[in-house]
């Protein structure tokens, strides 16, 4: 059986980790800086409704969305993918430029390192439903605005209702704020189980983030190994 501290080393390794700096090595201070808010989240408004739609119906609805001013820059609208009975389900902001052009999420460099943390924890990408909170890119990467997120988070309700999943990891600051409809800082959103809608919920960092700042990856692997006992319902 793999013990915890060699499953750890083995994760740390997968994403490029020098596994032998001592493990109380002071942490660098550019955590809560650089994953504070710019701004707070604001409180989403009533999102639309979607009740009832099945999965074909809700991917016609996406692809057709016109409900904000993303749609006049997107490419395409990027759904999400993977297992529509997934025990994981892990939610980002929005898409980027390779997301846009792909329509697919995390996909890229950032993309793979999520794809790495996932399977560290035995949850491969087909096994896992990825989505972001908006379905279309905001132009240059800017970050969601509220009215956006307010007009596309019917969508991805829908998406939790039908898929249903034992565990939503939120995936960086801006999809967990904006899922917990707070301006708490990611450092202190993550370590602890929250709620959406009655589906527990851990915060992690976003792997565009990690690749930064590579220092925070073993941060990274207790927020994944929160997730799998909560999930596990062990917590
Ligand atoms: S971001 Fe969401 S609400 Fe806005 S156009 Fe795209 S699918 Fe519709």
């Amino acid at each position: 059986m793999i013990q915890p501290e060699q499953q750890r080393r083995a994760y740390l390794e997968a994403l490029g980790i020098d596994v032998w700096v001592p493990r109380d090595e002071p942490e660098p201070a550019i955590v809560e800086e650089t994953e504070t808010a710019d701004e707070p989240a604001a409180a989403s408004p009533e999102p639309p409704c979607r009740d009832g739609l099945d999965w074909p119906a809700l991917r016609e609805a996406v692809s057709d969305c016109r409900r904000c001013v993303l749609h006049e820059t997107r490419t395409q609208t990027v759904f999400g993918v993977g297992n529509e009975n997934a025990d994981w389900m892990i939610i980002g902001e929005a898409p980027g430029a390779e997301e846009d052009r792909r329509g697919e999420p995390f996909v890229g460099r950032a993309g793979k390192l999520l794809d790495e943390m996932l399977r560290a924890v035995g949850q491969g990408r087909d096994q896992v439903f990825i989505a972001n909170i908006l379905k279309c890119r905001p132009p240059n990467n800017r970050d969601p605005k509220p009215e956006e997120s307010a007009q596309c988070r019917g969508y991805l309700e829908r998406q939790i209702e039908l898929v249903q999943p034992k565990i939503i990891l939120a995936v960086g600051r801006i999809a967990a704020q904006l899922l917990l409809d707070t301006d708490t800082p990611v450092g202190r959103l993550r370590g602890k189980p929250h709620q959406l809608g009655g589906t527990p919920l851990v915060v992690t960092y976003h792997p565009a983030y990690l690749l930064r700042s590579p220092s925070q990856k073993r941060k990274s692997w207790d927020d994944l190994c929160l997730a799998r006992r909560v999930a596990a319902g062990a917590s």
